[in-house]
């Protein structure tokens, strides 16, 4: 069998000790994966004195498939999100995170959604200035060209993955200008895909529905920083960061991430779940072509997770990462 070479950037804080398990994880689906270990963000700048090295732009371009991680910027002047600067690099428009429940963990059950979240543009330009002193701008860049984009790719998206509607999700009653163009592009999209529904919620609104009936969802259409904001609130719906995967897709490459950030508060204790990252390695699986194996991780996973004693701390449990990882090991 061809053997499939993939970047690995294990990332900040828990990333090395949930890249670890990832691995045995990918070991053991007996896929001829090969993993060139590459380095970004707080590593990199310690070994190359720069958070993105040319080096691992290059590599990820010439696989052009990355696993990646959470990576940490620096606080303080002079750093932009290393995270930001990766997609925008690399024009990784869509960023994907499938939500779903977990049968007997997530607080909410029968949730299945998708969180489609323009990638590259939004009040995540980062450009902000002071006008007079105590008085700051930062600009939200909305264009034509990428609001049609996020739709087309979320109309296609439900179109092959049997989803049955799309929602835009926006405050364009207040942002007239910006958001009403995300929406125009929208709807301008939506005609082509006449078996797909399509319908807009303000976001405020699109919470409360969300807490108060998360079920009804299917695909979320929304810009940057909505999509960042409405990622965290549906991952607590199913039982927290430590279990939900995500993507960022572009036209020539893909990075594979999960929601969660590096937490340092419990990095290096053997606490953190792995779920996350084992599910975006199954979402890689897919986009790899090898539908069938990623779908075996997935039920590993959930297998190992209907026991109690596997279950890590964010999940009530007092499984370590490591053995959260090896059951799933047995369980595929
Ligand atoms: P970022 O800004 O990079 O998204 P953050 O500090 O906002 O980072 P996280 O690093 O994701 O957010 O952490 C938020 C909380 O969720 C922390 O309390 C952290 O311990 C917890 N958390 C995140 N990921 C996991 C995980 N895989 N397992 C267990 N707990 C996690």
């Amino acid at each position: 069998m061809k053997s499939i070479p993939i970047t690995l950037i294990e990332g900040d804080g828990i990333g090395p000790e949930i890249a670890s398990v990832m691995k045995k994880v990918a070991q053991a689906t007996q896929l001829s994966l090969v993993f060139e270990p590459a380095l970004a963000g707080q590593a990199a700048l310690e070994a190359y004195a720069e958070l993105l090295p040319d080096r691992t732009l290059k590599q990820i371009k010439q696989n052009k498939v990355a696993l990646k991680g959470p990576l940490t910027t620096p606080v303080g002047k002079g750093f932009r999100s290393i995270n930001v600067l990766l997609r925008k690099t690399l024009k990784l428009f869509a960023n994907v995170r499938p939500v779903r429940s977990i049968p007997q963990i997530s607080p909410y059950q029968g949730v299945d959604l998708v969180i489609m979240r323009e990638n590259t543009e939004d009040l995540y330009a980062g450009i902000e200035h002071e006008i007079a002193p105590g008085v700051v701008e930062s600009i939200k860049v909305i264009t034509r060209v990428a609001s049609t984009r996020i739709a087309q790719y979320a109309f296609e998206y439900a179109m092959k993955n049997g989803r049955k509607r799309v929602t835009s999700i926006h405050k364009a009653n207040i942002m007239k200008l910006s958001d009403g163009l995300f929406l125009e592009c929208a709807r301008k999209v939506s005609k082509a895909y006449p078996k797909i529904q399509y319908d807009e919620l303000i976001v405020d609104n699109a919470c409360m529905q969300l807490v108060s009936k998360p079920q009804q969802f299917d695909v979320l259409l929304l810009e940057n920083l909505y999509g960042d904001i409405v990622s965290d609130l549906a991952a607590g719906l199913v039982g927290g960061l430590g279990l939900v995967p995500g993507a960022n897709i572009g036209k020539k490459c893909a990075i594979f991430e999960s929601v969660h950030g590096s937490a340092p508060d419990i990095a290096g204790q053997g606490k953190a779940n792995p779920t996350a990252m084992i599910l975006t390695f199954a979402m890689m699986l897919e986009y790899l072509g090898k539908g069938k194996v990623a779908k075996q991780v997935e039920a590993a996973v959930f297998k190992t997770l209907a026991n109690k004693r596997f279950r890590t701390p964010d999940l009530g449990g007092r499984a370590s990462t490591e053995e959260l990882g090896e059951a799933v090991v047995r369980a595929l």
